[in-house]
Formats: C-alpha cells, sequence, structure tokens
C-alpha cells in the first residue's frame, strides 16, 4: 500500500533520522550529496567544509532536502522538502555546532560525519554552519 504522510508523520522522520540529502542546482548542474542534519521544527542545521555543495548553495538557496526511512524495499518512509539555504555565523552558528553535536556525538566516528571530528566542530573557522529554513513539505510511504 501506498500513501501520504501526515505533517506530523513528517516531522518525526526528519526528527528521527540524522542524514538526509541536500538536492541543489546551479550554473545548469544539479547536485545531489548526503549530510549529517538536525531538525528543530523549522530547520535543517548541518555544517561542512568548502566545497562543491557549499558553492552552489551560495550561488542558488534554494535547495531540496530528502530523508527516508527504510525497513525493506515494500516498507519505506520518505520526506521532501524545499527550503532556503542560510549560513550561520556568531552566536547562530555556535548554537547551531552546539546542536549537532549533543545529537550527533554518540553515532560519530569519522571526519565528514559529525562536527566532534571535523575542522568546523573543532575550532569554528575551518567550515561553515548552516541551516536550511523548510516550507514546503511532503512525505510518502509503503506498507505492506
Ligand atoms: C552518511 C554521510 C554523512 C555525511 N555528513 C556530512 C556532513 O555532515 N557534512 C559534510 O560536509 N559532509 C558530509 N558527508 C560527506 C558529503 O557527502 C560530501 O562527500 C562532502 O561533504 C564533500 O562534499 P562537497 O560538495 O564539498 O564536495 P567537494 O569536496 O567539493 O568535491 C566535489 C566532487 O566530489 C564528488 N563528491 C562529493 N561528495 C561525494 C559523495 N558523498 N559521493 C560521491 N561523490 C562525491 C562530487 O560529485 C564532485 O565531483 C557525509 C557523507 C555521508 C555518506
Amino acid at each position: 500500500m501506498l500513501g501520504t504522510l501526515e505533517p506530523e508523520q513528517i516531522d518525526r522522520i526528519l526528527h528521527t533520522e540524522t542524514v538526509g540529502r541536500i538536492g541543489v542546482h546551479a550554473e545548469g548542474r544539479t547536485y545531489v550529496v548526503p549530510i549529517t542534519y538536525v531538525y528543530d521544527g523549522d530547520n535543517v542545521y548541518g555544517h561542512s567544509a568548502l566545497g562543491l555543495k557549499i558553492r552552489m548553495m551560495r550561488a542558488a538557496p534554494d535547495v531540496c532536502f530528502e530523508v527516508d526511512q527504510i525497513d525493506d524495499l515494500a516498507s519505506w518512509r520518505s520526506a521532501i522538502a524545499w527550503g532556503r539555504y542560510e549560513e550561520l555565523s556568531g552566536d547562530l552558528a555556535t548554537a547551531a555546532m552546539n546542536l549537532l553535536r549533543s545529537r550527533l556525538a554518540p553515532l560519530t566516528s569519522s571526519e565528514t560525519v559529525g562536527p566532534a571530528g571535523h575542522p568546523a566542530g573543532q575550532a569554528g573557522l575551518a567550515g561553515v554552519a548552516f541551516r536550511i529554513r523548510l516550507a514546503e513539505r511532503s512525505g510518502r510511504f509503503e506498507k505492506r
């Protein structure tokens, strides 16, 4: 059975998961890239070293964000949201990094996946803290 998720179910997926995919289109190219994130009910917070995704979101801040939960190929839930990329600085960046750290530290063991081991997380200097302010959202599911 295929269906549409209610807003609160979409919210639950966004709160529960920690890995999502950013879709961005800039200068004639589309880029889909996985990131680790934290959701606060309105915004998706992330961090990144400077690279293609940050350059593209700076050029085209209206982005798409996708998260899914897969039990098996006939049982899954998926949320898609559109939102606006905003770079954070000062207290907002510190708050975002603290949010990421507290949510992700128990799950983190690599250089890219969590802020604890990332240059952006160590000094607050070498990376970019950002949020995607979510607007329109949709959700679908399949279950037996
Ligand atoms: C589960 C998971 C969580 C992650 N969490 C984060 C995070 O929170 N923050 C973060 O910055 N990065 C995270 N990464 C890594 C992220 O997906 C990118 O690989 C990395 O951020 C570099 O992206 P960039 O756009 O700066 O690429 P650049 O270093 O600028 O390189 C761009 C080039 O590399 C290729 N490329 C980049 N990333 C990938 C990829 N994942 N797979 C295949 N090709 C790729 C592009 O196609 C392009 O050709 C995560 C990856 C995974 C799988």
